[in-house]
């Protein structure tokens, strides 16, 4: 049996090959059939270089680290400890550590993770990411179940819908009836806007840029109640009118690259209020931190990276439900053929296309 396969064979160099399908899983794992895969901010630096430049991958490699589809053989030793069956839809936790190294053991950063997405292709079948009809899965995966009712781009949402319960609920601890400050509105600023409101908090305030007015619109209809155009209001000013002078309980920062919202995010939070950091700034050192105001209004600052397991069962249970217009974010389907033009369209590098949440359909 073939697979269809999406290799990245060096900076900005994607070929379509077509692959051997091995006749058995790996001892203890599973072979998936790859229904879809989803792709966010790392595929696009995997795309450009960045990866392989920080040292962390090297090519060719078949990227895609968002994936669901469905068991299509399992060893086993795969059916008696994941209970799952040829047939069985699931999402794949896309990053599998080990448990019992050092860096486990101390409940630190495992030194032997598995990442789905960036291991060589020359590792036994090579079929280790998402952008490919195929994929091996290896026995210490997180794997979930999901109904077969869900269309496979709202199933897809379960990796960047799981980033807001880990971020504002796991993290920063947000209670029914607080305010929570939203800056950024891509797939993971809007999955915030669903765990707030899944939460009950009673203002969800979101920012975005002025080419970003297309996602705001999708914030309120998601539940935002109020959306701010960062280029054009005073962030702080308008939360001190919006919460009578006291600052909001939680500020989460989603937004890359700049520093200007982590500042904002000091303003605008209340006295012992907190702020979740998950927007990284690509390695740039901040001048002009005002350290001391943190101390002053005792804030709790709070860095997060990817997301858990409690966080991606939430977001599954969240799309099963159907209570929220989760589709809404879902803008770009494209076949594997096409994957670069998905990364392309996702880093708003295609004139005319407004991309939220991208999917690329292995069977299309
Ligand atoms: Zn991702
Ligand atoms: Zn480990």
């Amino acid at each position: 049996m073939k697979a269809k396969a999406a290799v990245l064979v060096g900076d900005n160099n994607i070929e379509i090959r077509e692959l051997d399908v091995p006749v058995d899983p790996p001892p203890g794992g599973a072979i998936l059939a790859v229904e879809g895969c989803g792709m966010c901010g790392s595929d696009i630096k995997q795309y450009h270089g960045g990866t392989a430049r920080a040292g962390i991958m090297s090519y060719p490699v078949i990227p895609g680290h968002e994936t669901v589809g469905r068991i299509a053989k399992i060893d086993v030793e795969g059916v008696r400890r994941w209970g799952l069956k040829e047939g069985d839809r699931v999402a794949v936790h896309g990053i599998a550590p080990c448990g019992t190294c050092s860096g486990c053991m101390a409940d630190s950063k495992c030194i032997d993770s598995f990442y789905y997405g960036f291991r060589s292709l020359h590792e036994r079948s090579g079929l280790w990411g998402g952008f490919a009809q195929y994929m091996e899965i290896v026995p210490r995966t997180k794997l979930y179940p999901v109904s077969d009712s869900l269309s496979i781009e709202d199933a897809l949402l379960f990796n960047p819908l799981a980033a807001g319960y880990d971020w504002l609920l796991a993290h920063g601890e947000l209670q029914v009836g607080e305010t929570v400050l939203i800056l950024g509105s891509g797939q993971r600023g809007l999955a915030c806007v669903v765990a707030a409101v899944e939460a009950g908090a009673s203002q969800i305030i979101v920012t975005g840029l002025r080419s970003d007015a297309f996602k705001l619109d999708i914030a309120r209809q998601l539940g935002a109640t109020v959306t701010m155009i960062a280029e054009d209001e005073d962030i702080p000013g308008r939360i001190a009118e919006l919460t009578n002078g006291r600052g909001v309980d939680l500020v989460c920062d989603t937004t890359p690259y700049v520093f200007e919202p982590v500042l904002d995010a000091i303003k605008a939070v209340r006295n012992k209020g907190r702020i979740v950091l998950s927007g990284l700034k690509d390695s740039r050192l901040m001048d002009g931190f005002p350290l001391d105001t943190l101390m002053m209004k005792q804030i709790r600052m709070i860095g997060v990276l990817a997301s858990g397991h409690w966080a991606t069962q939430q977001a599954i249970r969240v799309i099963e439900s159907g209570r929220l217009p989760l589709g809404l974010m879902h803008t770009h389907s494209l076949p594997i053929d096409l994957l670069e033009r998905g990364i392309k369209t996702l880093a708003g590098e295609i004139p005319g296309e407004r991309a939220l949440h991208v999917s690329i359909l292995a069977q299309a």
